[in-house]
């Protein structure tokens, strides 16, 4: 979603502010801004719309050179997306400048006692709270005015501030809402995320909550709120520039579908060894903590990793035999059944800066619950706050919608409920064998299922064109790839798609199936497929058109179907990770035949720093 950034040194700062606003792009926004300081003066441009617009209305009216400043790319969560409510947002004397990612909760009572202190506020957001406190309490000390106006603050928040009376420093500061500091010679650089840092450096500082970093042209300060000096750790980033271009491909988002076989072998990289599965993170966590048996396990996650945490809930109760929940973030934080000490907390999230499951997480440490998080990124706010991290491994994820997250998501999970079976002595100990071999051949069938499907789902894509329903079914966990099928297909083609438990459909959606209207049935679970094959035939008594997708020479499912589509045959909990694969591809080229930018989908953000 929204991004910050920011520059001080010795070159053009408006020139490397959109170099890096560009960067972020592919978090999704409404508008773009940037305030720039020749050491004297501030000067702000805002757009509604796209970095290139803001581009083109600073090349059409040039604001004055400097060499430091900061950027924004907002994703509207107060205010509509107009020009007035874009950052930098300043008070009315425009003493001071922010750029906001996140939200201030707080921000109503705030500005009530500010209208009463007699602040004008000019845009509907709850960020124009800020430079007003910073010009109500300013002590002439912008650092000290920053560090007393922060704790008035509620809500997850990274910002980046500037002074007209000191127009020679910028301060950052984030809490729960990552902002990382990247290190160059003689200049310095900040960002809410790597890539945007990548061309210029990849020594980095990840901001801690209750910190503040204070850039100038000489020098970069991080200091406790309390003003207490701190030595940053530097993290160098390992990513490489490569990862992030979009090579040969047309869209970030079929490069990573196609990249899904790689992923998956990094993930099991080193963990998936000859005697079984070594996590030795995980297996240290319990002893620990003297962990050998949990009363429940509860998987917490929103949109895509809320279906992974689906699948690792049917599979965690099977090789365990104890009670798993798989929850939604945003429902968990605020309403959850007993949670206690002997409880497990899984928390999932691509990016870990989830405001919601960052949320969720911490609902369950309030209660001691023990949590492990599985994110693909090391020093993300989640991998940082729980017990435990599972790394995914993906590599960087650029499209918004999650496609190589999701099957590197399970693929973890898979691998840790292997570990949590052997170590809590659970029931599926003796299904482990067979599943390890599955997993030693699973990248290559991932890489057998995207030769195998690609061609036919591009055609059948085709059909999508001047539909507005399609739906999906299946039964176990066919049930929820059908739900991530309707996900994808929802985010990238904008098309109504639902998905139901295929026994439920008779329940009332079948009022729905008219002629001709598109279903996906999904039928690679071999214990659920009988009845798969009864729902499929109610289905086409209706004269909709199906579309099969089952494993290799089901010749049973093909004869009630219009068309099939072949996967390989695998073990039962990998199915969800192969037949993901030709829904990931249905959704890209439904998205890309109605004309639609898959990488970055109306109204929607990559990792939402957002409640
Ligand atoms: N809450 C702020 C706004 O709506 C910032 C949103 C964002 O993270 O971009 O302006």
């Amino acid at each position: 979603m929204s991004g910050i950034v920011g520059y001080i040194g010795r070159h053009s700062a408006q020139s490397i502010l959109l170099d890096c606003l560009k960067k972020l792009d592919y978090r999704g926004y409404d508008s773009a801004g940037i305030a720039v300081s020749d050491l004297k003066k501030i000067d702000i441009r805002r757009e509604k719309g796209r970095v290139e617009d803001l581009e083109a209305s600073l090349q059409l009216e040039p604001i004055r050179p400097g060499c430091l400043g900061i950027g924004h790319t907002r994703w509207a969560s107060h205010g509509t997306p107009t020009v007035s409510n874009s950052h930098p947002l300043s008070d009315e004397e425009g003493r001071f400048y922010v750029v906001h990612n996140g939200i201030i909760e707080n921000y109503q009572q705030l500005k009530k006692f500010l209208i009463s202190e007699g602040h004008h506020f000019q845009t509907d957001t709850d960020t124009e709270v800020i430079p007003h406190l910073l010009a109500h309490f300013d002590t002439g000390n912008f650092e000290e005015t920053v560090r007393k106006v922060i704790p008035q603050l509620k809500g997850a928040f990274a910002l980046a501030l500037m002074s007209t009376a000191h127009p020679n420093q910028i301060i950052a500061v984030s809490y729960d809402n990552p902002l990382i500091i990247g290190f160059g010679q003689g200049e310095a650089y900040l960002s809410s995320d790597i890539p945007a840092l990548l061309p210029y450096t990849k020594e980095t500082y990840p901001i801690k909550n209750g910190e503040i970093a204070i850039l100038t042209q000489t020098n970069v300060e991080v200091k406790t709120l309390a003003g207490e000096k701190i030595v940053p750790e530097k993290v160098t980033i390992r990513w490489n520039h490569d990862e992030l271009s979009l090579q040969t491909y047309e869209h970030f988002m079929l490069k990573e579908i196609t990249e899904q076989p790689e992923a998956i072998k990094r993930t099991l990289k080193g963990r998936l060894i000859e005697s079984g599965v070594a996590i030795p993170e995980v297996e240290a966590f319990l002893e620990e903590r003297k962990l050998s048996r949990f009363e429940k396990i509860t998987i917490v996650g929103s949109g895509t990793s809320h279906h992974s945490g689906m699948i690792g809930k049917k599979i965690l109760e099977t090789m365990l035999d104890i009670p798993v929940e798989a929850a939604i973030s945003s429902e968990f934080s605020f309403e959850h059944g007993h949670l206690n000490d002997q409880q497990l907390v899984i928390a999932l999230s691509q990016s870990g800066e989830t405001a919601d499951t960052i949320s969720a997480l911490k609902e369950a440490k309030k209660y001691g619950a023990p949590t492990i998080a599985i994110t693909n990124y090391r020093k993300s706010t989640l991998a940082r706050k729980s017990d435990c991290l599972v790394y995914t491994h993906a590599g960087p994820e650029l499209a918004v919608p999650a496609t190589k997250a999701y099957t590197a998501q399970i693929t973890a999970l898979i691998l840790l409920s292997i570990v949590l079976t052997e170590k809590t002595n659970g029931p599926g100990r003796k299904m482990v064998p067979v599943l390890l071999d599955a997993l030693h051949s699973l990248a290559d069938d991932v890489e057998k299922c995207l030769i195998m499907t690609q061609d036919a789902i591009d055609q059948f894509a085709q059909v999508t064109n001047d539909q507005e329903h399609l739906f999906l079914i299946g039964r176990g966990l066919d049930y929820v790839l059908a739900l991530e099928g309707a996900l994808k297909l929802q985010e990238v083609a904008y098309l109504h798609a639902d998905a139901y438990a295929a026994g439920e459909m008779k329940h009332g959606t079948m009022a729905l199936i008219t002629p001709g209207i598109p279903v996906i049935a999904l039928a690679t679970q071999q214990h659920l497929r009988d009845k798969a094959i009864n729902n499929i035939k109610e289905i086409k008594a209706r004269d909709a058109y199906v579309v099969g997708i089952t494993t290799t020479g089901d010749d049973e499912v093909s004869a009630v179907v219009d068309e099939v589509l072949y996967i390989p045959e695998a073990h039962p909990f990998l199915m969800p990770i192969l037949a993901a694969i030709p829904l990931q591809l249905l959704a890209y080229y439904a998205g890309k035949v109605r004309g639609y930018n898959v990488d970055r989908p109306r109204n929607l953000a990559k990792s939402l720093t957002v409640e």
